[in-house]
């Protein structure tokens, strides 16, 4: 059905390999003997290494470089478009993928909406979705490195199946095996939080922090650590899952079968449901100039209201906050970490949200601490999950990231 394991990428095997091409792919244009030095790997190796890479496509000459005395130097690139990866997010109301370069570059992307009432249709939206990628990748001859899927929920990394994603409605769930056998390429999967985390330590780490934190809210809530440059996921991969701790002692019923769960008060669910609420019984909100009935009224159309200075959602929106920034003073008050990053359709509230999360941390954590700590929004808006899959793969295919 589709070709691309017929046009599958050379393998970067050797740590050799993948050590030289990413000195090639950091630097930009670079020469051989500059490759050599950067790597501490002799010429001769660096040379025949990259005569492979150049057969291969993945590397090109660049023209020339006066180097002082002798001949000018040839400088190499790495080729961006050599290679293709897709990046899956499968966290939101609607699930979204994307094709991309070597780079990290979207070249295409797709949604498809999900009715989360009927768990036998969530499946099936997936495959529709990466069917549509498939099919605009086969336009094209260049060769497909992987899929990798961020996903919501309990994973086992080292099958990719899903232990419980009480969101999709799966349990022991082989998403990873399933993907595989159907499109026969790489395929990865990934706590949503978790790659989000690494597209924010990848992608958006202007001060090259080693340590961070991504508060994902959205749909669900969760929370992908960085320590020491790599994700953390705990002894049995469950280190994301803050949305699942009880913040409301016999508070409203949870997807998960606890009671009070920080999600029911503060996902975007929970806020859409309280905005409901809101536009039911008062007719004149500005809410219900939007839309026919209130159980049309999505994130959009409350972020609207917000943006037009409706003080009742605004309430809301607040309150949701301290609730996250309950849990965020937590997490720096036990792990010290210096920058917190909220992520995910939440983040779309901006300063109002962050403001309360930080005036939460202040009252709760010791005020060194918060003080010491940076809490900023992430700019890489809705793609973060999708750029953090597309990470996972160029850093397990080729080694670069
Ligand atoms: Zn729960």
């Amino acid at each position: 059905m589709f070709n691309s394991a017929t046009h599958s990428p050379p393998k970067i095997k050797s740590d050799t390999e993948r050590l030289i091409l990413k000195a090639i792919y950091d630097a930009g244009t670079i020469s051989r003997a500059d490759v050599a030095r950067v790597t501490k790997l002799t010429r001769p190796t660096v040379s025949t290494v990259v005569a492979k890479f150049i057969d291969d496509g993945i590397v090109v000459e660049k023209g020339q470089v006066a180097n002082g005395r002798g001949k000018p130097a040839t400088l190499i690139e790495v080729v961006d478009d050599a290679y293709r990866v897709i990046g899956i997010d499968i966290s939101n109301s609607e699930f979204q993928g994307a094709i991309f370069n070597i780079r990290g570059q979207i070249l295409h992307s797709e949604k498809r909406s999900v009715d989360y009432s009927n768990p036998d249709f969530i499946f099936p939206i997936l495959i529709e979705l990466i069917d549509a990628l498939m099919l605009q990748l086969d336009r094209s001859d260049v060769p497909l490195l992987g899929i990798a899927i961020g996903t919501p929920g309990l994973l086992n990394v080292k099958d990719g199946s899903i232990r419980v994603a009480t969101n999709l409605g799966w349990s022991d769930f082989p998403l990873q095996e399933k993907i595989k056998t159907r499109y026969q390429v790489p395929v990865y999967v990934f706590n949503d939080s978790q790659a989000a985390a690494l597209a924010q330590f990848v992608f958006d780490n202007e001060g090259g922090n080693q340590d961070l934190i991504v508060f994902k809210a959205g749909r669900g809530i969760s929370a992908g650590i960085i320590l020491d440059g790599k994700v953390y996921s705990g002894s049995s991969f469950g280190a994301s899952e803050v949305g699942h701790l009880q913040i409301i002692e016999d508070g409203e019923p949870c997807n998960c079968g606890n009671y009070g769960c920080l999600e029911t008060v503060a996902s975007s669910r929970a806020i859409v449901r309280k905005a409901q609420l809101l536009a039911e019984y008062n007719p004149d909100l500005i809410l219900n100039t939007y839309v026919s009935s209130p159980e049309e009224i999505t994130t959009n159309e409350v972020l609207r209201a917000y943006e037009a200075g409706n003080l009742e959602i605004a309430k809301i929106i607040k309150q949701a906050g301290r609730y996250i920034g309950i849990i965020v003073a937590n997490s720096i008050g036990i792990l010290n970490i210096p920058q917190i990053v909220i992520a995910g359709s939440l983040a779309r509230f901006g300063d109002i949200l962050l403001q309360v999360i930080q005036e939460e941390m202040e009252q709760r954590a010791l005020r060194n601490i918060v003080e010491e700590t940076e809490l900023r929004l992430s700019n890489l808006g809705q793609d973060i999950v999708m750029q953090g899959a597309a990470s996972i793969i160029l850093h397990h295919e080729l080694g670069v990231i």
